[in-house]
């Protein structure tokens, strides 16, 4: 395994690492240091809907964060003492026009990890290289099938060849320009693509550092119906322990509001705005070490992270109505199911 100091740490090597390396005692507060990492959803727009997972099926408006307020962010963030930035959270971050140039801001700041997670379907050679001259340091593709057929019926559009270009060209493209970028391809197992984990993997190793495939769950509670639907695997245990993501992640929203995850399509774990204030001073307002406290005690029922973490029954609601989009959980799930129903039930009977 390469060195930290080379910004060659594999994207499972960082996730392992960014939680515990500084040692519990010293996040686990209500007010904790500043993150090492942010991340921002640059719009909460896809160009895909994926069955695993609730963004075809979110009800928030679907918007792009604003450019000024992003370029804002980036700096103040870096100031505050962020070292790495990634641009994604529930959406796909080449829906928003100006991705290349924000990665190179974040470049320009200094950030010494710049990366982002993206279907691949938008990132053409016109679109990707700039954001590779721009000094983004890693790309994941998701991809959640081995074929053209079974891509389909689980991203909902006809991409696999398209996907599959844009992923060799950008591998093509980083080896002529001797471009440090670690590509990687994540692939989340459902029933229907079971048995093309191994292919995939074949199929794209040449062209990336990195292959990556986990099963599919229920995205913090959100699409619990989904994971019993499409899993292959059991149910994962619920945790004992405090969740870092509140104490050592920063998550903004496309419409500037600070978020305890990535995984909250509709903001019901926003906890403040940023308005005029630095990020800094946001990190820590009252509001924030209010749900770090909560975290701290276990006091998360009736919250998303309750219905993530401890497993609650209890229907989760916003910590800020007027920052979120109420759903009703009944109406949603159905609305799950039939679109699994609905894409599973095609003439190809695809993967059953
Ligand atoms: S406990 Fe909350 S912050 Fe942690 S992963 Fe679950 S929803 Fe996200």
């Amino acid at each position: 395994m390469e060195g930290e100091e080379t910004g060659r740490l594999s994207i499972r090597e960082r996730r392992q690492r960014q939680y515990w390396d500084a040692g519990p005692q010293d996040f686990l507060v209500e007010a904790p240091p500043f993150p090492r990492k942010v991340m921002m959803e640059l719009s909460n727009g896809c160009n895909h809907a994926c069955l695993f997972c609730a963004n075809p099926h979110m009800r928030r408006r679907v918007g792009r964060m604003d450019p000024g307020l992003a370029s804002r962010l980036i700096v103040e963030a870096r100031e505050a003492g962020a070292e790495e930035i990634g641009f994604y959270t529930t959406g796909e971050p080449f829906i928003h026009k100006d991705l290349a140039r924000f990665t190179a801001e974040a470049s320009r700041a200094g950030y010494r990890y710049i990366f982002m997670n993206t279907n691949g379907a938008l990132a053409t050679p016109d679109r990707a290289r700039p954001v590779l001259d721009g000094g983004v340091n890693s790309v994941k593709f998701s991809i959640n099938a081995g074929s053209r057929a079974t891509y389909e019926a689980i991203h909902g559009r006809d991409e696999f060849d398209l996907v599959m270009a844009n992923l060799e060209d950008m591998s093509r493209y980083r080896r002529e320009k001797g471009l440090d970028v670690w590509l990687a391809v994540s692939m989340v197992i459902t029933q229907p693509v079971a048995n093309e984990v191994e292919s995939l993997r074949q199929r794209v190793l040449p062209f990336v550092d990195e292959f990556i495939a986990f099963e599919c769950g229920s995205q913090v509670g959100q699409m619990d119906v989904a994971e019993r639907m499409l899993s292959v695997g059991r149910e994962a245990p619920r945790n004992q322990s405090i969740c870092s993501q509140p104490f050592t992640v920063l998550y903004i929203t496309q419409e500037g509001h600070l978020d305890l995850c990535c995984i909250d399509y509709h903001n019901y774990l926003a906890v403040t705005e940023i308005g005029e204030r630095h990020v800094r001073d946001a990190w820590n307002d009252a509001a924030f070490r209010d749900i770090r406290a909560r975290h701290l005690r276990g006091d998360l029922a009736g919250t998303l992270c309750g219905t993530c973490w401890q497993g609650c029954s209890q229907r989760a609601e916003p910590l800020r109505p007027d920052l979120a989009t109420s759903i009703n959980k009944e109406d949603f799930d159905r609305q799950v199911a039939a679109l699994i129903d609905a894409r599973l039930s095609s003439p190809a009977d695809i993967g059953r």
